[in-house]
């Protein structure tokens, strides 16, 4: 079935990636990964092995044009990177203090910049919805042409306590998308409006709440409109499952560290 492209209405023949491929590419090369670089993705209970960074597996169903895809979001895509970058690059300072100066991230084009890394993960929320059979919010699809708007897309960073137990050299590669959550009332007739996601390199966790107000305890609201972002702060695993979580972690340092 042939899908429009959901920034512009075009027909829909591109695949944005699932997990994105510079983070594929930063954390496991360039592939192919085979042999003891072996990559498994799980999505929904099911494994799959990925053969590259290109795989069809990370991807998802074509939901933008080539043009909206590639020329139109490519600044937004690359102030990703530099963010992600900077962030792995400077994991000990970030997680130190808890905060990330965009000044810092991007220097003297900062404003502009943040303000595409905000559009960058707002292209990836427009595909998840798409992935999951929403139409896209309106507000969403002019923001991304614009300087200043309003949206119901609010964002913020947190740290996943649990990721950060696993030993450095592995959490790099813990690359994931959470389940999508609409809210609303439960015998509503109109599609839901309110929508909370994230998505994570290793401990780096970005939350989406659309038309839902942002949780303090998963850090600053964000909507491309700050200098500084404070980080918030999650452990997903019980006591018991954190404690067993410890001992595993354990033996694959011992049993894998050492080269
Ligand atoms: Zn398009």
């Amino acid at each position: 079935m042939t899908k429009n492209c959901w920034i512009c209405g075009g027909i829909a023949d591109s695949a944005e990636h699932r997990l994105k491929k510079s983070d594929l590419v930063r954390a496991h090369g360039r592939g192919p990964y085979v042999g003891s670089s072996e990559l498994l993705h799980f999505r929904a209970g099911k494994q799959t092995q990925i053969q590259g960074p290109g795989s069809k597996t990370v991807k998802y169903a074509p939901n933008l044009c080539q043009y909206c895809n590639s020329t139109y979001t490519q600044p937004f895509d690359r102030a990703y990177d530099q963010f992600i970058d900077w962030a792995m690059s400077n994991e000990e300072l970030v997680l130190r203090r808890r905060f990330i100066d965009f000044e810092e991230v991007f220097g003297d084009g900062w404003e502009t910049l943040q303000r595409n890394l905000y559009k960058y993960f707002a292209k990836s929320f427009g595909c998840r919805l798409v992935d999951a059979g929403v139409s896209v919010p309106e507000d969403m699809v002019e923001l991304l042409g614009k300087e200043r708007f309003r949206t119901g897309l609010r964002l913020s960073f947190a740290v996943n306590e649990d990721i950060l137990l696993i030993p450095h050299k592995y959490r790099h590669g813990f690359i994931g998308k959470a389940d999508l959550f609409s809210w609303g009332p439960r015998e509503s007739t109109v599609p839901p409006e309110s929508f909370t996601w994230n998505e994570h390199v290793s401990w780096l966790t970005a939350c989406y709440w659309y038309n839902r107000a942002v949780d303090g305890v998963y850090g600053s609201e964000w909507v491309a409109d700050a200098k500084v972002v404070y980080f918030g702060s999650f452990a997903p695993l019980d006591e018991n499952s954190r404690a067993e979580f410890i001992e595993k972690t354990k033996s694959l340092d011992e049993s894998k560290g050492q080269e």
